[in-house]
């Protein structure tokens, strides 16, 4: 067993915030690093020790594992916390960290290597008693085996990355004259992304839902699951509104997707917090889409609800320790529900915005939670990603979070760059998010955002009633259609 005394945060940002606050309360020292741009954020500020990473984009500083190395042995720390995002999902990181004698709060290396591409997790599990998104579980090497494996699922299918992430690397193909464009198309896009050109084939399910499991396992073959997390408002893949429970998740399909769950950590040798993704159609049937081996942005909202933090079990699991709770443990209490505050013009195709903030100041009260590695005065780049902060409301029922999340969202106030806040606003107040029933395609369908994977499903993606809730929001009710601002709606208006 290990004890450990002093962690180097290795990330930036608010997860780098968060981080210290859970190994303070564990009396644990903390370390923190910078690029230039960061000198004072406020990880850098709360932190006991921080150590410059020399350099501005994140290839010079955060990805930088020598000189990530060089300060943790300066600094002797005991452990590396690598966060989300940057080295996180890297085994090298995660060997070269080990290697050099350090703890990493994480999964093994090879766990990562093994789950990090999605063939080699769908290979694993395809043996299984575990449902997948019907496709390929290996790498498409020729048109006639592409032709093959769409035919066999149907159409359509969706060609994606092995080694995807972040949404890229995607294409949605609607016939077998399409395919080998796409996937020319696809393999390119994700050698410029990803410096790997594998591609592979899955049904394209329609209109599901995206939830996911978290898992906790620790290194003595415990492994347990805290319940679902459902992130399908997306817009190009990419969450931005998440609540814990999920509408759709009864207890029995939560009991399944959790069992489903453990099961893929263990068939996995999972150490350490993970999270398990799936789509579950209309009908509740539910497909393990992929494992992210890292906390994820929206575990506050499983640690609002279940009352643990799971920043802390991870850092005990790293210790050796035995997971603190068992399944019976595990309880549901209430509602909560994640806002991602993203630097972006939600009205203008979610484009980042850039800044000084000038004034700062965001919502409190009961229930209400902020995680955020801003301050007024920071300055946001287009170095690294936009996400700012994140809002929480935490309330005893999902019309209490909601209600609470509302109210906080409209307290919050951010000058100097346009944020996704009033955006969440909208989503709030939209009647298929307050009744449940919204899927991935809830943000593409309602308003105007260009998805290459829709764009020919709905060419200008907008319906249904709409309530509003900003001042720069306007509404239309029009052909029920929805727009998010004037010039959006003078520019649909151009196209049709
Ligand atoms: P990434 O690792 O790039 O985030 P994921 O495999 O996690 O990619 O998928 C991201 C999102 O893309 C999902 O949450 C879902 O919205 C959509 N998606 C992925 N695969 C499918 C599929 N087979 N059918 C429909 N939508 C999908």
């Amino acid at each position: 067993m290990a004890h450990i005394k002093k962690i180097l945060i290795a990330n930036r940002g608010e997860i780098a915030v968060r981080i210290h606050r859970s190994a303070k309360e564990m009396g644990i020292s903390t370390v923190a690093v910078f690029s230039d741009p960061d000198r004072t954020a406020p990880h850098v500020l709360l932190c006991d020790e921080a150590y410059p990473l020399h350099g501005i984009t994140s290839t010079e500083t955060y990805l930088r594992i020598d000189k990530l190395l060089e300060i943790a042995k300066n600094a002797n720390v005991d452990a590396i916390h690598p966060g989300y995002g940057f080295l996180s999902e890297k085994e090298s990181f995660a060997r070269s960290v080990t290697e050099a004698g350090f703890i990493f709060i994480g999964p093994r290396a090879e766990t990562i290597e093994l789950l990090g591409s999605k063939t080699s997790a769908r290979e694993l599990l395809s043996g299984k008693n575990i449902p997948i998104v019907p496709g390929s579980v290996k790498p498409i090497n020729n048109l006639d085996e592409a032709i093959e494996v769409a035919s066999s699922i149907g159409f359509p299918v969706l060609i994606k990355a092995s080694g995807g992430g972040g949404g890229k690397g995607m294409r949605l193909v609607y016939s077998a004259g399409e395919l080998e464009n796409s996937i020319e198309r696809a393999q390119n896009e994700a050698e410029k992304a990803f410096s790997d050109n594998r591609v592979y084939i899955e049904k394209y399910i329609v209109n599901p839902k995206h939830i996911e499991i978290q898992i906790l396992a620790d290194n003595h073959g415990n492994v347990i699951h805290l319940g679902e997390r459902e992130c399908s408002v997306q817009r190009r893949h990419q969450k931005v509104v998440e609540e814990c429970p999920s509408t759709a998740v009864t207890p029995e399909l939560r009991s399944a997707m959790g069992l489903a769950a453990v099961e893929i950590a263990k068939a996995a040798g999972y150490v350490n917090a993970g999270t398990m993704e799936f789509l579950v159609d209309a009908d509740k049937n539910f497909y393990f889409l992929e494992v992210n081996t890292r906390v994820q942005v929206e575990h506050p909202i499983t640690e609002m609800v279940y009352g643990i933090d799971i920043i802390k079990e991870q850092i005990r699991i790293a210790e050796g320790e035995n997971l603190s709770l068992s399944q019976e443990d595990v309880k549901i209490n209430g509602h909560a529900i994640e806002a991602r505050i993203y630097a972006e013009e939600y009205d203008n195709n979610f484009l980042p915005s850039t800044g000084t903030i000038t004034h700062y100041q965001p919502s409190e009260g009961l229930g209400v939670r902020n995680d955020s590695g801003i301050r007024t005065g920071s300055e946001i780049t287009m170095h690294y990603d936009p996400m700012i902060a994140k809002l929480v409301a935490h309330g005893r029922n999902r019309t209490e979070a909601i209600e609470k999340m509302k109210r906080a969202l409209r307290e919050y106030k951010i000058n100097g760059v346009k944020t996704t806040i009033p955006f969440c606003e909208i989503v709030l107040s939209h009647p298929e998010f307050i009744n449940g029933s919204y899927d991935i395609n809830f943000v593409a369908k309602h308003f105007l955002v260009s998805d290459p994977l829709l764009e020919k499903e709905e060419s200008i993606a907008i319906a249904a009633s709409f309530v509003t809730s900003s001042a720069d929001v306007r509404k239309i009710s029009l052909n029920n259609k929805i727009v998010v601002s004037q010039t959006q709606w003078k520019n649909q208006l151009r196209n049709e």
